[in-house]
């Protein structure tokens, strides 16, 4: 049983740029910063958005369609900040700004045989024309994307990393295949902590596995911006605020997309899973609630982890869910009982049972068997003991990206973690099925 949605991906390919016409993309990066700037100036001079819109748009030296998606860009930025308490004054761009482009209009794809060629509007005119580089699986998404009726080719951006340039070109398939929920047999419970996310997999017989990623760096990183950001504020320097919230934002989100796409990789093993998670959404009014949960809620990676998670496993067929969070950090996964004593930060030790845990694991347990509760005919199984907490611990290398080659120990199931970005595995005792 399945069912369909949307779904879009951004697939990364490298420019064999002609020679000739290079530095024609740089420059018109250069052109969307000014653009990008302009809007923000204009409006901290007070001027309507309508006409901010409509001059701005009239001087870009830019594909119509690519300057008003750059004016989008610093509307939506200016939206961000007035809708939330938490979100900076967005400041003017001192690094080149993404060109935006709109499909078969600021920029086109031509399949030929071996390869893909690209023509990309850099200003009116004025095309750069080549090849995209890639993996073969990105090739392949991509000509999918523009010959079958049920996707399309969305926005893409041409940018620069590493002095290399690139195009993100969006692809959505319309009619995505998805597992049905109810149809599930392996229900993965995940607790999403600001250091950590706790999975485990349970069928209607028993605890299958479980395993506790940690991510102390991106804890860590985001208090040393808040620092930093903040002794500049004092100190008065307020220009370069943009320039590290930026490196910030970009250093989490790639941590969480390294974590999800292991979370993803894990829960692959098991048969038809369903994913499920606290649904934190509906209790952001309440201010009765617990201390932890208003941390969690306000903690960046929370939202951006679970987007992440739902929407890697969706591509690969995998549903989605959420349970009501009341009590499951508190029950306990054994004997039911629940008591806010029975947890005590990381440690869980029931007051009635004894039973003694991870607490973020066991909080997964419960999420899972809270699930399963919920379905109608499903057996909640009895569980007496668990398995030993496996824990992977994400470590960014000593120097690069977080992409890069990584330790290969063997953990205590065999299952290698070779070639795995950044994670590595600190398993110590055996697993035990339960
Ligand atoms: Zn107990």
């Amino acid at each position: 049983m399945t069912q369909t949605q949307a779904l879009t991906k951004t697939l990364v390919f490298p420019l064999d740029v002609q020679s000739g016409n290079e530095s024609l993309l740089h420059d018109a990066r250069l052109e969307c910063r000014r653009v990008f700037n302009e809007v923000l100036r204009l409006n901290y001079d007070g001027w309507d958005w309508d006409e901010i819109e409509d001059v701005v748009e009239q001087n870009a030296d830019l594909v119509q369609n690519t300057a008003q998606r750059i004016i989008d860009k610093a509307f939506d930025a200016l939206n961000n900040y007035y809708d939330n308490d938490d979100w900076g004054r967005p400041w003017y761009k001192h690094e080149t700004f993404p060109l935006r482009m709109n499909y078969g209009e600021g920029y086109n794809l031509f399949l030929e045989d071996e390869t893909v060629r690209f023509r990309i509007s850099a200003k009116p005119y004025n095309h750069v024309k080549g090849e995209l580089r890639g993996t073969q699986d990105q090739f392949n998404l991509l000509t999918q994307a523009m010959k079958d009726d049920d996707w399309h080719v969305g926005t893409a951006e041409a940018l620069c990393r590493n002095g290399r340039e690139e195009l993100h070109v969006t692809v959505t398939n319309e009619t995505a295949e998805v597992g049905a929920k109810t149809a599930a047999e392996t229900v993965i419970g995940v607790d999403i902590n600001e250091d950590c996310v706790a999975l485990a997999a349970l069928t209607e017989s028993g605890i299958e596995d479980s395993v506790v990623i940690d991510y102390p760096e991106i804890k860590e990183e985001r208090h040393r911006y808040f620092t930093m950001r903040k002794r500049m504020q004092e100190a008065g320097q307020t220009t370069f605020n943009d320039v590290f919230r930026d490196k910030e934002q970009r250093f989490v989100h790639d941590q969480l997309h390294t974590v999800s796409r292991r979370v993803v990789e894990w829960i692959q093993r098991f048969d038809s899973p369903v994913i499920v998670f606290e649904d934190l959404e509906d209790m952001r009014d309440d201010i009765e609630y617990g201390t932890r949960m208003n941390r969690r809620l306000h903690s960046l990676p929370f939202a951006k982890l679970r987007e992440f998670i739902s929407y890697k496993a969706a591509w690969q067929g995998i549903p989605s869910d959420d349970v009501d969070p009341e009590y499951t950090s508190q029950q306990c996964p054994v004997c039911g009982h629940t008591e806010r004593a029975n947890r005590h930060k990381k440690r869980f030790k029931c007051r009635d049972c004894e039973h003694q845990d991870h607490a973020d694991r066991g909080a997964g347990v419960s999420v899972a068997q809270k699930w399963l509760r919920k379905q109608e005919d499903r057996n909640v199984p009895a569980l007496n003991t668990l398995p030993q907490v496996r824990k992977w611990e994400l470590r960014r290398q000593a120097s690069g990206p977080v992409d890069g080659p990584t330790v290969t120990h063997h953990t205590d199931r065999g299952h290698q973690t070779d070639g795995v970005s950044g994670v590595s595995d600190q398993s110590t005792g055996r697993s035990s099925g339960a």
